[in-house]
């Protein structure tokens, strides 16, 4: 490859450092430094880096609202997601689930297999296989990686390439802290509308490998639904999830046969009741 090439090549991977160069006193070292780190910030994040950048998202989160002060609810939500987790394709991550004291509707996932929901949509459920549908909806986000490639993309977009490779593999950086404000945020903006289709589809299928009834997932959007959509603790759900009525539609077109043959399996509403006291 000539050098002039090489350079059109490099700049074409690196948009946010291209404006630091200046074309005519070029320093061939310091350009084969930020081509390494270009390489650092877009391959792959390692699982040990994936789990340190979801340890401090998650700190930040529970920081906003505190964990449901009951641990048999805690525990028992915590079981069912480790139980669903163990179906899915990252099953060795260190997966945990929890109850965060918020009226508002609403589960996130945080990278390397953190999980929340809300009292607020605990509260809406009737059966530990609408449970089941929700956590698995949330643990496909963990095993695809959507918050972490999200963060990523927003990482490379906003800071230097070379900040942004350091960000990543540099737990106390200045960089590191921004790159977690920035994971931060995606929570409130929300994820692209196909991860969370995707999230839907997998999901169910998540369930249904670990002996729910398939339509859990389906039966929790049909409440919400059925709900106030102005309702102010639906707000935040709404603005980040594509509508109810449009996962429905994409799960009935998509995944009709998988509902059907996995919807006589067990709901078990009345373990449900029993297990999770929350007001109802
Ligand atoms: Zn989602």
């Amino acid at each position: 490859m000539t050098r002039a090439l090489f350079l059109v090549c490099l700049l074409a991977l690196a948009p946010s450092a291209q404006a630091q160069f200046n074309l005519r006193d070029l320093n061939i070292n310091k350009l084969i430094d930020t081509a390494k780190n270009v390489g650092k910030a877009t391959r792959e994040i390692d699982e040990k880096d994936e789990i340190a950048i979801g340890h401090d998202v998650a700190a930040r989160l529970v920081g906003a609202a505190a964990l449901v002060n009951d641990a048999h609810t805690q525990s028992y939500v915590n079981s069912v997601g480790r139980w669903l987790a163990l179906q899915s394709e990252r099953p060795g991550l260190p997966w945990r689930f929890g109850v965060l004291e918020a009226p508002q509707v609403n589960a996130f996932a945080v990278p390397g297999g953190t999980i929340f929901i809300t009292r607020g949509l605990l509260e809406k459920m009737r059966s530990e296989a609408e449970l089941g549908g929700v956590l698995a909806h949330e643990i496909v986000h963990v095993v695809k990686k959507h918050h972490l490639k999200a963060i990523q993309k927003g990482a490379m977009a906003q800071l230097s390439a070379d900040a942004a490779g350091a960000a990543l593999s540099n737990v106390n950086s200045e960089a590191r802290s921004k790159l977690v404000s920035f994971g931060t945020e995606i929570y409130s903006r929300g994820l692209d509308k196909s991860d969370e289709l995707e999230a839907d589809r997998l999901g169910v299928v998540i369930a249904a490998r670990a002996g729910y009834d398939a339509y859990g997932l389906p039966s929790v959007l049909q409440t919400l639904q059925a709900m106030n959509a102005s309702d102010s603790a639906l707000a935040l759900m709404f603005k980040t999830h594509p509508t109810p009525a449009e996962r429905l539609a994409m799960l009935s077109e998509r995944m009709q046969p998988t509902l059907d043959a996995y919807s006589g399996q067990p709901q078990l509403r009345e373990r449900f009741i029993q297990q999770v006291k929350v007001a109802r």
